[in-house]
């Protein structure tokens, strides 16, 4: 039976830097190292599970600031450099001034870091609703495709030439597919979390019902889950803005995100890629 084609994808963030920043420190500082460290494991299973094909890294602005060098890396190994904002905030929660502000700098740091404006765009936990039609035209202005709209609609539902039209504007709209599960409020995504703490299959059956429903398939992941020593957890101490048992609560929170289930996801992509063949980087599609 031949695979079923999807597109394998990363957001390049550094939690390290953005829940400290979140958290209200002045001085956030980065985890260059780690993030280096997770490019290389990434990179590594480009070659061993994805024929050595090209991913796209969507990237944070602040981070192509601050972590140039490897952006430029991972640009000239080839892979695509897209963009994930300026610094992981709600775009939901914010107003279109701000956005075109946090656009243009993201936009000039990844341009600044690998010399080609990037063509793609993620919202920080796809964090866009379906009714901030503002917020979409303004990214439609800048770039020629995003990946942040969560629906669990076919696409013919939705929009049957995957384009989102404004009035000077059109956008190619990659959707995230979320799948309900057992009951309606509680819905699979193919990526992150879902794949670390659930069996292989779970995120399996998602990606096949997003083919299914006529959507692109695309499977995401953050550098922090390629590593499993805790390297962009927050220590203890930097939670003393809140009070007992919250602080315990949101320090431990973390380990679902930097520890429990890391080990498994190489045999997860293993699994995932003997049913999927990943088809390169995300820009390809858009010469489809
Ligand atoms: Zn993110």
């Amino acid at each position: 039976m031949d695979k079923i084609p999807f597109y394998f994808s990363v957001d390049f963030e550094d939690y390290y830097h953005d829940k400290r920043r979140d958290l209200g420190h002045n001085n956030p500082l980065f985890k260059i190292k780690s993030l280096w460290k997770s490019y290389e494991i990434i990179n590594n299973y480009c070659n061993k599970y994805l024929n050595s094909k090209k991913i796209t890294f969507f990237t944070t602005g602040i981070v192509a600031k601050e972590a140039k060098d490897l952006i430029r890396k991972i640009s000239d190994d080839g892979h695509e450099v897209a963009c994930h904002y300026n610094y992981h905030d709600s775009i939901h929660k914010s107003d279109r001034k701000n956005l075109i502000n946090n656009l243009e700098i993201a936009i000039e740091n990844i341009t600044n870091a690998t010399g080609i404006p990037p063509k793609g765009f993620r919202a920080p936990n796809f964090d866009i609703l379906p009714s901030d039609e503002w917020a979409y035209e303004e990214i439609s202005k800048r770039f020629e495709y995003d990946s942040s709209f969560i629906t669990n609609l076919p696409l013919k539902k939705i929009c049957p030439n995957s384009k989102l039209s404004f009035k000077n504007s059109e956008l190619r709209e990659f959707f995230i597919f979320s799948r309900n599960f057992l009951t309606k409020k509680f819905k699979l995504r193919s990526g992150g979390t879902f794949l670390k703490l659930f069996p292989a299959s779970f995120t399996i059956n998602t990606m096949k019902e997003s083919f299914n429903k006529g959507h692109f398939v695309i499977l995401y992941m953050h550098p922090y889950e390629f590593l499993s020593d805790g390297e962009f957890m927050i220590p203890f101490k930097d939670f003393n803005k809140y009070y007992f048992p919250k602080n315990v609560i949101k320090y431990f929170r973390q380990i679902q995100w930097h520890k429990v289930g890391n080990h498994s996801i190489e045999s997860k992509i293993k699994k995932i890629t003997s049913v999927f063949d990943h088809q390169g980087p995300m820009k390809n599609i858009l010469i489809q």
